[in-house]
């Protein structure tokens, strides 16, 4: 006696060869029906004996492609009808949009084969790929996916692609990025000017050029790339130079570990990051005396590595034999570049040379970067290889959300059930193109995952384009919510924690409700509220933006408040940056309190040492100062200065004897190291102290650590030492970034519990 049964699936089932194995599955089993995707995910219908229909059930979810992450099976008894055959069959579009859309994926082992078999028919061709690997979220330009809704639909599959394509036993059947050098996307290697290098292979010429110090621009998966030789110093100091990026370090990729171990340390789990399918930038420690140029990270003891993950990349390693940096392709402070006339304008003063295609890009896609911390990944930026992947949480959205996110490193979050889609890196809202490239990613997202939000968080700030765009939103609900509130709860969310925790906010700045900006909060939190029970003192900063451009105008605060009148007297290294004048100027500035702003940021007191210490004149983004800090700091030192802790409400933590006798060692040529060291292990003492004394007024033990300032690796590894010594439970971000890309899940989450 047959049965027949309707199958749906949920989760990634799309994009990852989940038709085609399905479709091995039903015929191996001997049962008939179909297989299609649609809106929600894969619908199956089978038709055989029970024990065939179980044995199918039953390796479903055993044997799911590596890929596929199924969320939801649903399963109903009915009618027979007789079918005996199997077919995969066109996609339906349906009323629901359910399905998560997969990440791009690193170029799978048989394809990689393939590439490097001259025997093969695509031999060294740039575009292979199968239902196992390849780009998908950036190539898509609607679900479900098929073919004609990416990027690929302008290139027609020649007959033998076809024929892979509809056959059941080939590693491409159904796999709808398919192609050849024959019907596929092709590569080019041209001149700034749009003129063609007519050479018979463009990537091995690329490859030849990057040999010989030139720079190239690089389109992949979603975007461009600056590449060019990481060994040598002429060629990255001129990328540095033409890039007007002072500073930032600039990400590398090697053809294997093996590479990157001759430059930094690789432990076990830094391995399985770096070759995981996601293929994150991964930031390891130099060794002493590495060969990769001083250019590349100046200052850091950190390097980004990542290994290559399309088949150009692969090509290209292979053919220069070089390690190369590989830094997004756009002018410091723009987005990257992903558009080929747009790439070609904005990149032609940067790149000798352009290794293009004639692929679009759907949406721009910046690499992601993580490291390893407490044996766990810690992201730094979630982009590409993650999103649009959901996070799933504990607790269901009420309603459905929209998080606008914060002004820097800009992501945005949908909310609907257990799940938080977060955007990939957008970047700082600052400009038109960022603010394009939001309200577009914004539409996609809504349109990919069928969300229509009625729910609205964004940043308490009333200046910031992502709170204009959320008051220009109708008939929503808006919820504005306050920056470090958004961290701690961004934590929170993560680790399924519902409060009250004590949450520490340590970042650049954010936007109090008492008018002064904060950046140094111990919160009392819960999804809903938070009271502010301690804060870093409040200091006086001249300035807007300038006042985290130069580091020096912190410096001059945080001494004239700690040490009294007449800053200029003391023979400080930051002071030589500048005019003396302009130093009397700002000191005047501040004593008139002309455009100034009171401020509790722990960024800018980062600032302010670095520059007391020399490390630093001139920020060029938002933390430079505080890397440079860091990475000064020696090992093994564990003196600090003194604090005061004033119990009003809120506290106040009183660094001026501290800075008081940290300028007096400067002052006395102490060492440096030794001074920066010193100084991060202040913070790890006030942290320990606040959290002791909130454990005893609040009788709490979760502590939450969250915001930018938790990046440096020197703090957060001591902090959490000495407070999980202290008997707390210490949480730290992990899926998403504690600086500002993770803020959008936090709003999200907090928009729904204040509603209720
Ligand atoms: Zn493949
Ligand atoms: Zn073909
Ligand atoms: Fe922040």
């Amino acid at each position: 006696m047959n049965e027949r049964c309707q199958i749906h699936v949920e989760g990634i089932v799309q994009g990852v060869g989940f038709r085609p194995f399905i479709y091995a599955l039903a015929t191996e089993n001997r049962l008939g029906g179909f297989v299609l995707n649609n809106s929600a995910g894969v619908v199956i219908e089978l038709e055989g004996d029970r024990k065939a229909l179980d044995r199918f059930l039953a390796d479903l979810r055993k044997q799911a492609p590596p890929h596929a992450s199924i969320e939801k099976i649903v399963c109903d008894t009915i009618p027979v009808r007789g079918e005996e055959s199997f077919n995969i069959e066109p996609s339906r579009d349906g009323p629901e949009r359910r399905a998560f859309i997969s990440p791009d994926k690193v170029i799978c082992d048989e394809c990689l084969n393939e590439l490097f078999d001259p025997s093969n028919r695509r031999h060294r061709y740039a575009f292979i790929s199968c239902t196992y690997c390849g780009p998908r979220f950036t190539i898509i330009g609607k679900i479900p996916y098929d073919r004609q809704h990416t990027t690929m639909a302008a290139f027609p599959m020649c007959l033998e692609c076809q024929r892979e394509y509809h056959d059941s036993t080939s590693r491409r059947f159904h796999a709808q990025a398919n192609a050849c050098s024959r019907c596929g996307p092709q590569v080019r290697l041209v001149r700034p000017d749009g003129s063609e290098l007519n050479d018979i292979d463009p990537v091995s010429a690329a490859a030849r050029l990057l040999g010989s110090g030139a720079i190239l621009a690089l389109k992949g998966l979603g975007g461009y790339h600056l590449a060019c030789n990481a060994l040598d110093e002429a060629a990255v100091a001129t990328l540095r130079r033409r890039k007007k990026r002072e500073g930032k370090p600039f990400a590398l990729m090697a053809g294997d570990l093996q590479t990157i171990e001759r430059f930094c340390f690789v432990e076990e789990g830094e391995k399985f990051l770096l070759s995981g399918p996601e293929r994150p930038i991964v930031l390891l420690r130099q060794r002493d005396r590495s060969s990769i140029a001083r250019d590349v990270a100046p200052g850091q003891k950190y390097l980004g590595w990542m290994l290559p993950y399309t088949p150009v990349h692969y090509l290209l390693i292979e053919n220069s034999g070089l390690p190369l940096v590989m830094t997004s392709g756009n002018l410091s402070e723009e987005p990257i570049a992903h558009e080929d006339s747009d790439a070609l304008q904005r990149l032609s003063r940067i790149a000798d040379y352009f290794l293009v295609n004639n692929r679009e890009i759907q949406t721009r896609c910046d690499d992601s970067v993580m490291r390893k911390f407490d044996n766990r990944e810690l992201m730094i930026r979630r982009s590409r290889g993650y999103a649009p992947l959901p996070i799933a949480l504990a607790r269901r959205f009420a309603q459905d959300t929209l998080a606008c996110g914060a002004h820097l490193k800009n992501t945005f979050c949908l909310g609907r059930d257990h799940h938080a889609f977060l955007s990939h890196h957008i970047g700082d809202l600052e400009n038109y193109e960022t603010l394009k490239s939001f309200i577009e990613g914004i539409e996609q997202f809504k349109s990919f995952f069928d969300i229509q939000p009625s729910l609205i968080a964004h940043d308490l700030h009333p200046d910031y384009l992502s709170t204009k765009y959320a008051a220009g939103l109708d008939g929503v609900n808006r919820v504005a919510v306050q920056h470090h509130h958004a961290h701690i709860v961004s934590c929170m969310a993560e680790h399924g924690l519902e409060g009250p925790v004590i949450g520490i906010a340590f970042d650049g700045l954010g936007y109090g409700p008492d008018g002064t900006i904060w950046g140094g909060e111990f919160l009392i939190a819960d999804l809903a509220g938070y009271t502010r029970r301690a804060h870093l003192r409040c200091v006086s900063l001249a300035g807007g933006d300038s006042a985290i451009r130069e580091p020096w105008r912190s410096a001059l605060s945080y001494v004239k408040d700690s040490l009294g009148k007449n800053p200029l007297a003391l023979e400080l290294p930051g002071w030589r940056s500048v005019s003396l004048n302009k130093v009397a100027q700002v000191e005047t500035m501040l004593e008139r309190n002309v455009n100034t702003f009171r401020t509790s940021s722990c960024g800018r007191l980062f600032d302010a040492v670095a520059s007391i210490l020399g490390l630093n004149h001139k920020a060029n983004f938002e933390g430079q100062a505080a890397m440079a800090l860091e990475a000064a700091a020696l090992q093994g030192i564990e003196d600090d200065y003194p604090f005061d802790i004033e119990e009003n409400e809120p506290w106040q933590i009183d660094l001026r004897p501290g800075i008081a006798s940290l300028v007096g060692e400067v002052v006395a040529g102490s060492e440096t190291g030794v001074i920066a060291a010193k100084f991060h292990n202040t913070l790890g003492s006030v942290i320990t102290e606040v959290c002791l004394r909130l454990r005893k007024t609040e009788g709490l033990n979760r502590i939450c650590l969250s915001g930018g300032t938790f990046q440096n690796m020197y703090l957060l590894e001591r902090v959490v030492r000495r407070l999980r010594e202290r008997g707390f439970q210490v949480f730290v971000n992990s899926k998403v970034p504690p600086n500002d890309g993770g803020i959008s899940l936090g709003q999200a989450v907090i928009a729904n519990a204040v509603v209720g």
